[in-house]
C-alpha cells in the first residue's frame, strides 16, 4: 500500500487529500489532517475519488490512445502518438499559413494545472503569436477578476479560510456554499457552534440549504443585486455608518458613488428586489456593524464583516458591478485588510486561480500583467526571449465559439473541458464544433460530450497521475501528486503541449512572431537567450519560469519552491526571504492600484440581458446540485451520489404548478429564444412565483434538448444565453427568460 498527498480535483476549496494505491491502482482516498484548507474533512464528492479511477472504470471511460476520425460523424480509428502529432502540427501550421495565427482558438480549463496553463499559455501568445487562448475559468470567476481590479488594484482575494472563524458577521451573496464548497461550508458551521452570536446574511433569489440555516435570507428578485448593495450603501450613509476616515485616509471615488447611491432609496429597492425595507435595513447593520440591541446606534469598532460570494455574482452580463459594489460595501466601512473582515471571491474550479496567475486568459499575460501595457509585454516578451507578445486582446470564451460559428477561427483546440455541454447557448457552440476545419480534443474521458466533435482526440492523464501544482479559493498553493502510472497511452497535458511546440518550430512560416530578442534591456530575465524555450523536461521546470514571472508583482512567489511546496502549502505572495506566504492582503490600507488608493465603483444597476415578458415569463436559474461536479464526467460514475438528487427536473413555484395544470413528475418543455428541453416538474417553494431552476449538471443521456431546427443539444445549456458583462465578458449563466408548457 501507498500513500500520495495530492488535492481533490472538483472545488476551488482545495482540499488536501490522501490517495491510496496498491499494485499501480487507486484504492482508496481520505483527507488529508496536515491541509490548511480542510484539516482532514472531504466532502461526498472528494471521498468518493477513487471510486472514478479503478481499472474497470478506466477501460470503461477513459481515452487511452489517440484516435482519429476521418470523416465527421464517423467512427474512430486509433493511431500512434507521432503521427497524431504530426498530423496536428501540420494542419495548425497549414491554417497557420493560410489564414494567420488568429485563425486558431485554444479553449483551456480551470481543471487543468498551473504547469499546463503555463505551457499553453505560452504556446499560444509566444510561440504562435495569437492571444486566441481562454478557458472555462471565464465561465466562472472572470467577473470576480473585473471587480478585483477595478476597486482593489490587482486579481488578489484579500482573505482566506480562517477569516470564517474571526467575522462576527457572514455576508453570502449568489453562493449556496453548503453545496457548491461543502466543506467551507462545514468551517461556517463551527463558526456558528463558536460563536452563537456570528450573523449570517445570505443574499440569493433561492431558499437553498445555505440560505436555510442564515439569520437572514434576502429573496431578491434574480439579477438585482447592484440595487441591493447600494441601497444598503445608501442606508449606511443616511445612518452615518460609513467610516469616513477610513474612506479619506485609503480611497478615491467616494463622491461619484455617493451621488449615484442617493437614487437607491429603500422604497427603490423594495420595488426593485422585492427586499423589505426592514430586511434592508436588518442586513446593512449587520453588514456595517451596528450589532443587534445597540443603543449606539453606531458601528462597533471590534467588529468583522467577511463576505463570501460566487457565481450568482459572477455569471451575470453585470458581473463587474456586482462584485465591485459588493466591494464597495467593505471599503466604505473598512471592514477589508484585518482578520475576518474583506471581500472573498469562491472559486468554482480547484484552479481557476492557477490559470489566472499564469495569465492564461485571452485578455491577460504572466503573473497577472496587463496585455494593454506595452512595459508588461515587455517583460514577459524578455522572459520568454521574443521580441514582443502581441497587443491584440484574443477571443473570449462566448467570442471564440462564435468566430468558429462565423468560420473567423478555423481550427479549435480543446483540452480538459467539456464546451460541448457547458458553454451557454449551445446551438452556436455546436455551430463552431461543425464549421471549424479541424477541432482537436486533448482530454481524459472519452464520455466526454465534445469528444464526438473530435477530428482527433490525445488522451490525458488526469487525477492521481498528474504532477504539479494548484491554487485554492484563499492564493494557496498546492502540490498535486501522481500516485498511479498513466493508464495505457495517456500523455500529462504539458507534454502534448512540449511536443507540438516543438513540431511546430520546424514548419515553416507558422513561429516567425517567436524571434529571438537578445538586445532586450530585460535580457536578464531571459532564460532562453537564444529564443523562446519550450522544450520542458518536468513540471518543476515549467514552474520555476513561472516563479520567475512573478518577480515583483503582487502574487511575487519568488520564496518558494517545489521542495517547500513538498510539505506545506502556501499562499502567496511570497516574497524571496520569506518563511511563509500571507494570509491577508492590504493589512496596511495601501492597495494594488498606481498611487496605493482603493477605487470606489459608481456602476449603476442594469437589469439581467433578457427580461421576463410576455412569451418567456419565467426566470430559468442554473446552479450545482451537492453531490454533482460540472458535466458528471466523473462524479457521475459513482452510484452512490446519485442518492442525493437521481434525475433533472425543472423546479417550479407551487402556484404555478397549479396555474399550469402541472402535477409532481409532469413532463414539460421548457423553452428559451435559443432551444428546449424536456424535464418532469418538481414543485418547491424554495424560489419564487415565475422563476424556475434547473441544474448544470445533467448531459444529453439524463436531459435532451433540442434547438428551434430540432438539432439535438445537451443540457439545460440548450437554452442559457450566452450575453455576457462587457466588462468581463462572463456569460450570464444564472439568468434566461424562459416558457414552460406542459409536454
Ligand atoms: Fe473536493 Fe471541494 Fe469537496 Fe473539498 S469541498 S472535497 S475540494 S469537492
Amino acid at each position: 500500500m501507498k500513500e500520495t498527498r495530492s488535492t481533490c480535483p472538483y472545488c476551488g476549496v482545495g482540499c488536501g487529500v490522501i490517495i491510496e494505491s496498491k499494485g499501480g491502482h487507486i484504492t482508496g482516498v481520505r483527507g488529508d489532517p496536515a491541509h490548511p484548507a480542510n484539516f482532514g474533512r472531504l466532502c461526498s464528492k472528494g471521498s468518493t475519488l477513487h471510486l472514478t479511477a479503478s481499472p474497470v472504470m478506466a477501460e470503461q471511460t477513459r481515452l487511452l490512445q489517440p484516435m482519429r476520425r476521418l470523416v465527421r460523424g464517423g467512427s474512430l480509428q486509433p493511431m500512434a502518438w507521432d503521427n497524431a502529432m504530426q498530423l496536428a502540427s501540420q494542419t495548425l501550421a497549414s491554417i497557420v499559413r493560410a489564414h494567420g495565427p488568429d485563425a486558431l482558438g485554444f479553449y483551456v480549463s480551470g481543471q487543468l494545472l498551473t504547469e499546463d496553463y503555463y505551457v499553453f499559455n505560452k504556446l499560444a501568445k509566444g510561440l504562435l503569436g495569437t492571444n486566441n487562448i481562454d478557458t472555462n475559468s471565464r465561465l466562472c470567476m472572470s467577473s470576480a477578476v473585473a471587480g478585483y481590479k477595478l476597486t482593489l488594484g490587482a486579481d488578489a482575494p484579500p482573505a482566506c479560510y480562517d477569516d470564517v472563524m474571526h467575522a462576527n458577521c457572514l455576508f453570502i451573496a449568489g453562493s449556496n456554499a453548503a453545496y457548491a464548497h461543502p466543506i467551507l461550508f462545514r468551517r461556517i458551521e463551527d463558526a456558528r457552534a463558536k460563536n452563537p452570536n456570528l450573523k449570517i446574511i445570505v443574499a440569493d433569489p433561492r431558499r437553498t440549504d445555505t440560505a436555510s440555516s442564515a439569520d437572514l435570507h434576502l429573496q431578491l428578485q434574480p439579477g438585482t443585486d447592484v440595487t441591493l448593495f447600494h441601497g444598503m450603501l445608501h442606508v449606511m450613509l443616511a445612518e452615518g455608518w460609513v467610516d469616513t476616515a477610513y474612506i479619506a485616509a485609503h480611497t478615491e471615488g467616494f463622491e461619484a458613488l455617493q451621488t449615484l447611491v442617493a437614487d437607491y432609496t429603500p422604497a427603490r429597492v423594495h420595488e426593485v428586489c422585492g427586499i423589505t425595507p426592514e430586511q434592508l435595513l436588518q442586513a446593512t447593520r449587520w453588514f456595517a456593524g451596528v450589532p443587534p440591541h445597540s443603543t449606539r446606534n453606531a458601528p462597533e469598532p471590534a467588529w468583522r464583516t467577511l463576505s463570501l460570494y460566487c457565481q450568482g455574482l459572477n455569471q451575470s452580463s453585470s458581473g463587474t458591478a456586482k462584485n465591485a459594489s459588493l466591494i464597495n460595501l467593505h471599503l466604505a466601512t473598512a471592514q477589508i485588510g484585518k482578520a475576518g473582515a474583506g471581500p472573498f471571491s469562491l472559486t468554482g474550479q480547484p484552479n481557476a486561480m492557477g490559470g489566472r496567475e499564469v495569465g492564461g486568459l485571452a485578455n491577460l499575460i504572466s503573473a497577472h500583467r496587463d496585455m494593454s501595457k506595452p512595459e508588461h509585454r515587455a517583460e514577459v516578451a524578455a522572459l520568454w526571449g521574443i521580441a514582443d507578445v502581441p497587443s491584440k486582446p484574443g477571443k473570449t470564451a462566448v467570442e471564440m465559439f462564435e468566430a468558429a460559428a462565423d468560420g473567423e477561427i478555423k481550427a479549435l483546440w480543446i483540452a480538459c473541458t467539456n464546451p460541448a455541454q457547458s458553454m451557454p447557448d449551445q446551438a452556436t457552440v455546436r455551430r463552431a464544433l461543425e464549421r471549424a476545419e479541424f477541432v482537436v480534443v486533448q482530454e481524459a474521458f472519452a464520455t466526454a460530450e465534445t469528444c464526438a466533435f473530435a477530428d482527433l482526440l490525445l488522451p490525458a492523464t488526469t487525477w492521481g497521475e498528474k504532477e504539479g501544482t494548484v491554487t485554492n479559493s484563499e492564493r494557496r498553493i498546492t502540490r498535486v501528486r501522481a500516485a498511479v502510472p498513466a493508464p495505457g497511452q495517456a500523455r500529462h497535458d504539458w507534454q502534448i503541449v512540449v511536443d507540438l511546440a516543438a513540431r511546430l518550430a520546424e514548419e515553416p512560416g507558422v513561429t516567425a512572431h517567436a524571434t529571438p530578442n537578445n538586445a532586450s534591456s530585460l535580457g536578464h530575465l531571459n532564460n532562453a537567450p537564444h529564443g523562446l524555450h519550450m522544450a520542458y523536461t518536468s513540471p518543476e521546470e515549467i514552474w520555476v519560469e513561472h516563479r520567475e514571472s512573478t518577480r515583483g508583482r503582487d502574487l511575487d512567489i519568488t520564496g518558494l519552491s517545489y521542495a517547500h511546496l513538498e510539505s506545506t502549502p502556501e499562499q502567496w505572495p511570497m516574497r524571496e526571504g520569506a518563511a511563509h506566504g500571507q494570509a491577508r492582503l492590504y493589512e496596511d490600507g495601501v492597495f494594488a492600484t498606481a498611487n496605493g488608493r482603493a477605487k470606489f465603483a459608481a456602476l449603476p444597476y442594469v437589469p439581467t440581458a433578457e427580461a421576463r415578458e410576455s412569451r418567456f415569463p419565467f426566470s430559468l436559474n442554473t446552479g450545482r446540485l451537492r453531490d454533482q461536479w460540472h458535466g458528471m464526467t466523473r462524479t457521475g460514475l459513482v452510484g452512490k451520489l446519485f442518492g442525493h438528487v437521481a434525475e433533472p427536473v425543472v423546479q417550479l413555484h407551487p402556484d404555478d404548478m397549479a396555474r399550469l395544470n402541472l402535477t409532481e413528475g409532469s413532463l414539460v418543455h421548457v423553452t428559451s429564444k435559443r432551444g428546449s428541453i424536456v424535464v418532469p416538474a418538481q414543485a418547491s417553494s424554495d424560489l419564487g412565483a415565475h422563476q424556475a431552476f434547473i441544474a448544470m449538471h445533467w448531459g444529453p443521456a439524463f436531459l435532451s434538448g433540442r434547438d428551434h431546427q430540432n438539432k439535438p443539444l445537451a443540457g439545460v445549456n440548450a437554452i442559457t444565453t450566452s450575453a455576457y458583462c462587457p466588462s468581463s465578458k462572463q456569460p450570464e449563466l444564472k439568468h434566461a427568460a424562459v416558457k414552460v408548457l406542459k409536454a
